[in-house]
């Protein structure tokens, strides 16, 4: 048998990547900010909520903070079930 050749995984290298894939269960649920605990709250600002915070990390955030994906001041943080 031929031995598999070293074909390593290229993880993620550590620069910031876009989760948009949508598929509902990987890391991209994870919150954008410690990267540790489901997003469950959402930075409200200009008419669109960017849901992007676990529990423990929306209260870093509130209202004239910047939001941690788009920069555009928060409005509330706001729950997303
Ligand atoms: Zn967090
Ligand atoms: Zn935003």
């Amino acid at each position: 048998m031929l031995a598999a050749s070293a074909v390593q995984q290229a993880g993620p290298a550590g620069a910031a990547a876009e989760w948009e894939d949508g598929d509902g269960d990987g890391d991209g649920q994870l919150c954008v900010v410690c990267v540790d605990a489901p997003k469950q709250y959402g930075c409200l600002h200009a008419g669109t909520v960017h849901l992007c915070l676990c529990r423990d990390c929306s209260e870093l955030f509130a209202a004239g903070k910047p939001c941690p994906m788009c920069r555009e001041p928060i409005v509330a943080v706001v729950k997303v079930f």
